[in-house]
């Protein structure tokens, strides 16, 4: 046998006609290796035993009809015969799974449309094992995937699901197909009692049913909608969180969604319980400093009322080590200060009292507060201010705060002899706040993490002591303002903070949830 020849099939009872066909192979020289037979029963023996390319049957035989034929072969093309008249069988045909149909006439003319139907049907049946194989994959992929998959039409019945789905739920595919998502799920709420939960479609607070109407209402696929509906899994209630994306496809012509449930409980009991540690561990903080804060401010007292001699003479050497007692009593009271401060500001509970301001009056206080801190270190200490500056909104003791910061960092940081300065200008709509110094500089490598909490820049052999939380809350008091901060450095050549104040002193938005969980996520973890 040729294999490079197509084999084809021909049911026909009508002698002329087997005549007639096999004429027109030889005639055109097709390239067929075919077989003729006259009854259904003929036909189901052949094709027991060999596999052809195309079958082309007369619709009315001995033993039956081509029907018969269409419905015990399923993967070879067949194209119908009928007589005239029979053009209503012929469509019957096509919706039973027929290729093609030709009509018969006397003078045999519809013999010559075969070759070109033959050819159609094979590039037919060529695409539909394409498109068989992609749609086998796509069903492979939904099947596989180790998230919940489930397929509903637009009456929110389920069609499909995958093994992550019967896996949360327990169930085996009979109980979950062809039946409303919320019984398919076993939402208490949508099997019992109909009321808000995540899964009936009859609900109208649902989640679920809201995320697939939608999908289907607007064709566009709907993203991580997180939900918490109560199930009844193997005779027990659960409570798992979920996230649901939906998106609409046309299957068989008919609208239907594709859910994808990722069951999400695990991280949201971890936020949860992350959440609960962060509020136990910013308690502690502050009950622990305030705490501190007392027994703190008497030994100040006690120290300042020794040192004043209002009970009794002190000699140089006690005074020596009572200055040293203050001078870490006052770092103590700082760094207690500082921790207190950053964890209101961290803990989001810092209100801002803002008014209109005039920038001149805050920053000479400022300056007047550092003046004698750079004298002491013989720092030539300036202040700038550009004529004229508006008036602005912000919160002044909050601004002052920001300002002694910036510039004791300056201070300390740079050498005796050095200098620092402080200029102010309009620049838009914003202030801008320069504070410059010509001290040691900042590594090019560590300018981005220097507002992190708790970061500072380790020198060897030049330890300076310190926080690290001064710049932090810098930048929040800031950011709070709807401002922002720069910094420009040069090792040994000096460094400037920027700080861009805008007018307006309209506050940033509150820190949204996500946001504020990172940020404790990322305190907790690195303390
Ligand atoms: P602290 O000053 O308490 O260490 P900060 O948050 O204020 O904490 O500053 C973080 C780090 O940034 C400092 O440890 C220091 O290394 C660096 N830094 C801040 N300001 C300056 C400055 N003006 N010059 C050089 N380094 C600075």
């Amino acid at each position: 046998m040729d294999n490079s020849k197509l084999k084809i099939l021909l049911i026909e009872d009508d002698k002329i006609d087997q005549k007639a066909f096999e004429w027109l192979i030889r005639e055109e020289n097709l390239p067929y290796d075919s077989a003729i037979v006259k009854s259904i029963s003929e036909a189901r023996d052949i094709l027991d035993c060999k596999q052809f390319d195309v079958i082309v049957s007369d619709f009315s035989l001995c033993d039956g009809t081509a029907f018969d034929i269409l419905s015990s072969v399923k993967d070879t093309p067949v194209i119908l015969v009928t007589g005239a008249g029979n053009e209503e069988i012929a469509v019957k045909a096509i919706k039973a799974g027929a290729c093609d149909y030709l009509i018969k006439d006397i003078g045999r003319t519809y013999l010559k449309a075969i070759p070109t139907m033959v050819e159609n049907a094979i590039k037919h049946k060529k695409l539909e094992l394409i498109l068989d194989q992609k749609q086998k994959n796509l069903m492979a992929i939904f099947d596989a995937v180790p998230i919940g998959m489930l397929l509903v039409d637009e009456n929110l019945i389920v069609k499909r699901v995958n093994d992550a789905v019967r896996q949360t739920v327990l169930r085996d595919f009979r109980q979950i197909i062809n039946r409303p998502i919320g019984q398919s799920l076993y939402c208490i709420n949508s099997t019992y009692n109909e009321r808000g939960c995540g899964f009936s479609p009859s609900c109208a607070t649902c989640v679920l049913r809201e995320t697939i109407t939608c999908a289907l209402n607007t064709g566009q696929s709907v993203r991580k909608v997180e939900m918490q509906p109560v199930l009844k899994v193997a005779g027990k209630e659960i409570s798992p969180w979920f996230c649901v994306s939906a998106e609409p496809v046309i299957i068989d012509g008919s609208k239907h969604v594709v859910i994808a449930i990722d069951d999400i409980s695990d991280r949201k009991n971890a936020e949860e319980k992350l959440k609960e540690t962060m509020e136990i561990k910013s308690q502690f903080i502050s009950t622990v400093s305030h705490e501190l804060r007392t027994p703190l401010g008497c030994m100040k007292e006690g120290i300042s009322i020794v040192l004043d001699g209002i009970v009794g003479q002190v000699n140089d050497q006690q005074r020596k080590f009572l200055d040293m007692a203050k001078r870490n009593a006052d770092r103590l009271a700082a760094l207690v200060n500082e921790v207190l401060d950053f964890q209101r500001l961290e803990a989001n509970k810092v209100k801002l009292n803002i008014q209109e301001n005039n920038i001149s009056e805050v920053i000479d206080e400022a300056y007047q507060t550092m003046t004698s801190f750079a004298k002491q270190k013989s720092i030539d200490f300036t202040l700038e201010l550009e004529g004229n500056l508006p008036k602005a909104r912000f919160d002044s003791a909050k601004i002052i705060q920001v300002l002694t910061n910036l510039i004791s960092n300056a201070i300390k940081f740079t050498p005796a002899g050095g200098k620092v300065s402080v200029c102010v200008k309009r620049q838009d709509e914003n202030l801008v706040i320069r504070v410059s110094d010509t001290g040691m500089g900042i590594p090019k490598e560590a300018l981005s993490k220097i507002f992190d909490h708790f970061y500072r820049v380790h020198r060897l052999g030049k330890e300076i002591q310190g926080t690290g939380l001064g710049l932090s809350i810098v930048s929040k008091i800031v950011t709070l303002h709807g401002g922002r901060i720069e910094v420009e450095s040069e090792i040994d050549k000096g460094t400037s903070f920027i700080v861009f104040l805008p007018l307006s002193g309209k506050p940033a938005p509150e820190v949204l949830p996500a946001k504020m969980d990172e940020a404790l996520e990322k305190t907790l973890t690195n303390h």
